[in-house]
């Protein structure tokens, strides 16, 4: 039997091996056979890492074998040795999963090198200080990624040195004084790990590609994993690849290129570069990088190559590239190319572009733009009147667009706890990392002091949609003091800053934000996604407000209004207190009195917002025991209000107390024990509807929702309460009025006899929050507290209250689906939890053909665009 293949030379590969490969293992075969200038290499599939870690973190023998025989052929290839003291191949390791997650693994370069090596690479190049400096940067990484020592230990003794020579920068260090670095990191190392830095290259490189699976482990892999939605199981290839050099002198360089602008769209090739450095100087912001316009004076040869390569990508791939590249003595090489990362906006406008310079159709252009990137459109932007006497305290570089309002915070741990205590924050670092990706995270906004377009924190609060403003080097931070100063202006943890990722503005005060509305490439986009989906889209609200915001993000009708959310309000409040601390029957109906016109007035508002859309109405679903006041003092002030003694309102209360409220009297079992109730909402929906009808002529069929059924004689039961009422008041105003009552899907039980249910249900509406609880067991206020062991122990990847659990959750939807279809072939099937506004979730709604899908106002435009992914993926027009 043929032994399985885990490492593949570029030249083995195809673009279409992604799963196998890994992005960036597959464009980099992809690239091979367009006949771009790749330094050659292999990649280390993604099954040899699923299987180092099914082997308990050991890459087995055989791997490690055929890892050692595809370095021998690359030798031929390049025509170099590993490990030779004459002409000796050096090579970077790198990560690249199926999908992009930019600096979260780990990458060594300059591998291979070692003390004879490093002498080779001297006398082969002439150029001493070139391999000495390659030769510190390898000891540093390769310390620092796979054998955990600390970097900072070594930028320490790199600036100890600088200082003895009276220096500034790296590069005015010559031969002789890195020869030293070398040294005293080499003791430092040996101090640390109890043994000599590791002069093998082959053992260099098997514990390197070790450390590279390892990081996709990490916690900031496991955090970013989580927020992108991909599965473990996909698992890191790593990349090997012949090394070029941009730090071998004057002629050499490095950069970043975009093919159109990352943050604007706009059709224009975008990079960045720096001469005489390596890559990892561009990204991690050290030293700011000069615009690509300036190599045409540099070198016009390598400028016209450079922009002929990015166009040939560009069309390739359809879409905007991401691009690495070097310039080693004049000769130009690309080391990868991907799908670049971009703002919202961006998405936007490079989608539409697209399919007007005819490089793609509107459905391909559909699936450029991940449906979670909108959210950030949907984010405010500062209040034109109060930027009227906002004043511009330093600029930086606008890397990622939108607006941000917060108290300083100066580390990224420090961000999330105030973020968790509900403070607004701006994150002010000197530059990120990838560990502080939690803190960029929980910050309203990113502002850094060093760092171009293409550093850490751009590219990550790009992907994120969150503002971010870059090397901004007017401010100087002291982390130790808390402070930063900009110009003489002393600013602490407490006091604010505004930041504007669009133009890069910094402002040393607090600036209101407003929400901004679908226009231009957005509207045209979201037309084009309205035009393919045949999954509706409606909102949950519970004012007219939160309708007509809605509608304007393009809801098509109300999904779930839950009603009880009207009684919150402070003068409504008491009378529902009345309602439900009444004695009988009669106390009862006298409280639902007062609150019948407040009802009615509500869904005259929410019907007239809606205009001629559907609405669901719900009733009464929460633990009645919420509305109660817990507080002595105000059992005090409710008693007196209600003509009651003290203690007998508290001892009303205390009867009303429930062990597992959440399981409690609360849904249907309400309106069975009190009929009354849902005579009084039926009242309300049915009367405003007539009133509506009358005033704006508009065509209202009301769809009236029973929570939390388990069984189809409770349905019955309260469905027939309804329909009396509702067609009683339809024949004494002589009105012609159609309604329909429908029920919510949330208890496993009315998924299982669904079928049933169905009998009197016109309508189910997956109320997937509840389901979710009860079919996993967990309580959905307390399952933050533990999931979070369940996500570190990969038991669960994600929240299933936030996407749905397709394979349990999913299975009793789909089943329910089916069960009702059986019963009542044109019975209309939405979902109304959370999970209706999370773009996976979506997916699943349409491939099991439900008609709709409801979520929050701000996710409508998320849950429209997901909808047409779906279609676009599997039609069903
Ligand atoms: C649900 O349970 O999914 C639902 C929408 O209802 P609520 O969140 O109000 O319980
Ligand atoms: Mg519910």
């Amino acid at each position: 039997m043929q032994n399985k293949k885990y490492v593949y030379l570029f030249s083995e590969g195809t673009g279409k091996m992604k799963e196998l490969l890994g992005g960036k293992g597959a464009n980099l075969a992809e690239m091979t056979i367009l006949g771009i200038p790749v330094p050659q290499g292999f990649t280390v599939t993604t099954e040899a890492c699923n299987k180092y870690y099914d082997d308990g973190k050991v890459i087995a023998q055989e791997i490690i074998d055929e890892i050692h025989k595809t370095m021998t052929k690359l030798e031929t290839i390049s025509g170099k040795k590993f490990g030779s003291v004459e002409n000796p191949l050096l090579v970077s390791v790198r990560s690249g999963a199926r999908a992009s997650m930019p600096g979260m693994m780990d990458t060594i370069l300059n591998l291979g090198l070692n003390d004879d090596t490093v002498e080779a690479m001297a006398k082969l190049t002439g150029n001493p200080r070139f391999a000495y400096d390659s030769y510190r940067r390898f000891i540093q990484m390769f310390a620092d990624v796979v054998m955990e020592v600390e970097k900072r230990n070594f930028e320490n003794i790199l600036d100890e040195v600088k200082e003895a020579k009276g220096v500034k920068l790296d590069t005015e260090l010559d031969a002789d004084d890195l020869k030293e670095v070398v040294k005293k990191f080499k003791a430092f190392y040996k101090e640390a790990k109890g043994e000599e830095f590791p002069s093998d290259p082959k053992l260099q490189l098997i514990e390197s590609i070790t450390a590279v699976f390892r990081s996709w482990d990490n916690p900031r892999a496991i955090v970013y994993r989580r927020m992108n939605d991909i599965p473990s199981s996909w698992g890191t290839a790593v990349n090997v690849q012949a090394m070029v050099f941009g730090n071998k002198g004057e002629t050499s360089g490095t950069g970043v290129a975009f093919s159109r602008n990352p943050s604007t769209g706009e059709k224009k090739i975008y990079a960045e570069y720096l001469m005489n450095a390596q890559g990892e100087d561009v990204v991690a912001g050290i030293r700011t990088p000069e615009d690509i316009s300036t190599l045409e004076q540099r070198n016009p040869e390598v400028y016209k190559q450079f922009m002929d390569i990015v166009h040939t990508l560009e069309n390739h791939y359809k879409d905007m590239q991401d691009m690495e590249f070097t310039i080693e003595d004049g000769k130009l090489y690309f080391l990868q190319t991907r799908n670049g990362k971009r703002t919202a906006q961006a998405a936007l406008k490079i989608a539409v572009d697209l399919v007007e310079e005819g490089m793609c159709t509107k459905e391909e252009a559909i699936l450029k733009v991940d449906p979670k990137q909108l959210d950030s459109l949907l984010h405010p932007a500062f209040d034109a009147a109060d930027m009227k006497a906002a004043k511009v305290i330093a600029k930086g570089l606008p890397a990622s667009p939108g607006a941000a309002c917060g108290k300083i915070t100066f580390t990224a741990e420090e961000a999330k706890e105030r973020a968790e205590k509900g403070e607004k924050v701006v994150l002010v670092r000197l530059e990120t990392s990838p560990e502080d990706i939690e803190g960029m995270v929980a910050a309203e906004g990113i502002l850094t002091v060093r760092g171009g377009m293409t550093s850490h924190a751009a590219v990550v609060a790009r992907g994120m949609g969150t503002c971010c403003v870059a090397g901004c080097g007017d401010l100087k931070v002291n982390e130790e003091a808390k402070t930063v100063e900009v110009n003489g202006l002393v600013l602490g943890q407490n006091d604010y800053l505004s930041i504007d990722g669009s133009t890069g503005n910094v402002y040393g005060q607090a600036i209101k934000t407003v929400e901004p509305e679908i226009t231009g490439y957005f509207g045209t986009f979201m037309a084009w996604a309205d035009e393919i989906r045949t999954l509706k889209v409606r909102t949950n609200a519970d004012t007219p407000r939160d309708a007509q915001q809605a509608v304007k993000f393009g809801a098509e009708g109300i999904g779930l209004c839950r009603t009880e959310h009207m009684f919150f309000d402070e003068n409504r409040i008491s009378a529902m207190r009345e309602m439900i601390v009444a004695k009988n029957e009669a106390e009862r109906r006298k409280a639902l009195e007062k609150l019948l016109p407040m009802q009615r007035e509500d869904f005259e508002g929410l019907y007239e917002a809606m205009e001629y859309r559907p609405v669901t109405i719900r009733f009464l679903d929460p633990p009645l025991h919420e509305f109660l006041p817990h507080e002595d003092e105000d059992i005090r002030a409710l008693a007196k209000e209600m003509g009651l003694t003290f203690e007998e309102l508290k001892a009303t209360v205390e009867s009303l107390h429930e062990f597992n409220p959440m399981m409690g009297h609360r849904g249907c079992r309400l309106a069975v024990s009190y009929p009354e109730i849902a005579e009084m909402q039926t009242r309300a929906v049915i009367e405003a509807a007539i009133n509506v009808k009358a005033r704006k002529g508009y065509n209202i069929v009301p769809e009236i929702m029973i929570p939390l059924v388990g069984e189809v004689k409770e349905l019955k039961y309260v469905k027939d309460v309804v329909t009396r009422t509702a067609d009683a008041i339809i024949k004494e105003k002589g009105v012609d009025l159609k309604y329909m009552v429908g029920t919510m899907i949330e208890i496993p039980r009315a998924a299982l006899t669904a079928d049933e249910i169905a009998k009197e249900a016109e309508f189910f509406s997956f109320g997937t929050n509840d389901l979710t609880q009860m079919t996993f067991g967990f309580s959905r206020d307390d399952a933050g507290n533990f999931l979070k062991h369940y996500y570190d122990k990969k038991i669960y990847e994600f929240d299933p209250f936030a996407k749905l659990d397709q394979t349990g959750v999913g299975q009793l939807v789909q089943m329910a689906a089916e069960k009702g279809k059986a019963t009542r072939p044109n019975i209309k099937l939405g979902i109304c939890g959370e999970h209706g506004g999370d773009p996976s979730s979506v997916e699943f709604c349409h491939n099991i053909g439900l008609n709709y899908v409801s979520c929050s106002p701000f996710r409508v435009p998320v849950a429209r665009l997901a909808a047409a992914h779906a279609e676009v993926k599997n039609p069903r027009k």
